[in-house]
């Protein structure tokens, strides 16, 4: 048997007592917002996901994974954690088939690298789960379209769309619906599991709070405690941005592959992207987001790569200039991606493997939400016949 067999036999063995103390515990008092600390998942279910759209990038890594595997490794035995693959959400922007099962691929293999166990944790694609598609239909029927126009992600795709255009009416008729309804679909994801607690980038937050809504709107309605209202954890390292455009977020979708490092980008790349990213020609280095964003988004990799305060990194930097700042990111993030690099490209190869940690998650996954989904069937009314 090798170490990944006997990892996933564990696996198994653990999940059965794991639902039992989900079933079991009561749920944390809610507050809106924790910046993370370890007793954040002392009680508790975790859940977050990620785009199969592309490779992740350093903002993913920062913003979301390094976040992730904190939390997994100081999870008590009380706390469920649930990573997923959003391969639904990907759908909102054209995607080639190819590519998208190659990128659902690579994901997996990413989440692994990163550090995240399937011993400890549930890793699964969303889009293998009907059961989010089904709570979404259900959701969708209690959120008001209002709601949904006041999505900041919504109203640049309308800003987008007008610039297209080049008319000053917003023409939202060529949108396609998912991109106006999928912050349904990731309330669906959350509250599926009933999950708690959501670590995920500063981008995400509005959506969380329309989760918030929607699941005080769906226990109201039916009057039920059900759903608890799920709370932002926020990573130190909230948003980094992109290394062309310093106004926008690093994105995998971004067209400019020079916008961000992958973690699969080789040492040269690294340099050549981090040379090229856009500063100021101020002399000294300060900490300044809004009048400095370029200068500021390498002070804040920095600090997120060596886990530092950014105040601090920026001081030590205030007499030097921007050759040196970008000579140390550039050794600070080889030294950060270095390792799951090499672990992402060993694992890459290992379809079996990947394929049965696929598996493996799912079955857990929908033995989570299939449960909800029976709960939520039952109060609004649409129970099987006995
Ligand atoms: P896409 O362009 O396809 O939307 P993305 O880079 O925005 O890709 P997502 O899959 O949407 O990535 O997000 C995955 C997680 O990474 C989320 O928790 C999100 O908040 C976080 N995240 C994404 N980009 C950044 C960033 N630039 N800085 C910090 N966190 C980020
Ligand atoms: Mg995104």
């Amino acid at each position: 048997m090798t170490s990944r067999t006997l990892l996933k036999a564990a696996s198994i063995t653990r999940t059965s007592t794991r639902l039992k103390a989900h079933e079991a515990r009561p749920w944390c008092p809610v507050r809106a917002e924790r910046r993370y600390n370890s007793s954040a998942t002392q009680c508790g279910t975790v859940f977050s996901g990620i785009q199969p759209t592309g490779i992740p990038h350093l903002g993913n890594y920062l913003g979301a994974f390094s976040n992730w595997v904190k939390l997994q490794n100081d999870a008590s035995s009380q706390s469920q954690l649930i990573f997923s693959i959003v391969g639904w959400h990907a759908l909102t922007l054209p995607q080639n088939p190819k590519e998208l099962l190659h990128s659902r691929h690579d994901m997996l293999a990413a989440l692994i690298s990163v550090g995240l166990d399937p011993s400890k944790v549930i890793i699964f694609h969303q889009d293998q789960n009907p059961d989010h598609v089904e709570l979404a239909w259900i959701l969708s029927c209690i959120t008001p379209i209002g709601k949904l126009r006041r999505m900041t992600t919504w109203k640049a795709r309308l800003a987008a769309s007008r610039n297209a255009n080049a008319e000053s009416e917003v023409d939202e008729s060529m949108l396609n619906t998912g991109l106006f309804t999928y912050p349904i679909l990731q309330a669906a994801d959350i509250l599926a599991y009933r999950a708690n607690l959501v670590p995920v980038g500063e981008d995400q937050q509005q959506h969380l709070e329309l989760s918030r809504d929607i699941a005080d709107t769906f226990n109201r309605t039916y009057h039920t405690d059900l759903f608890p209202l799920p709370q932002h954890i926020i990573t130190p390292s909230k948003r980094i941005l992109s290394l062309k455009d310093p106004t926008s977020k690093m994105s995998k979708s971004a067209v400019d592959v020079q916008s961000r490092i992958l973690l699969t980008d080789e040492y040269p790349q690294i340099r050549s992207k981090i040379r090229a990213a856009v500063t100021d020609s101020i002399a000294g280095i300060t900490y300044d987001p809004a009048g400095r964003p370029g200068t500021s988004n390498l002070l804040t990799i920095l600090a997120g790569c060596t886990d530092t305060n950014v105040s601090d990194v920026a001081k030590r930097y205030e007499t030097k200039g921007h050759g040196q700042l970008k000579a140390d990111v550039v050794e600070a993030v080889e030294e950060l991606l270095k390792a799951p690099r090499t672990e992402f490209n060993k694992l890459r190869g290992e379809t079996k493997y990947l394929a049965s940690v696929s598996e493996s998650g799912l079955g857990k996954a929908r033995s989570i939400s299939q449960r909800t989904l029976a709960e939520v069937r039952r109060l609004i009314g649409l129970s099987r016949m006995p």
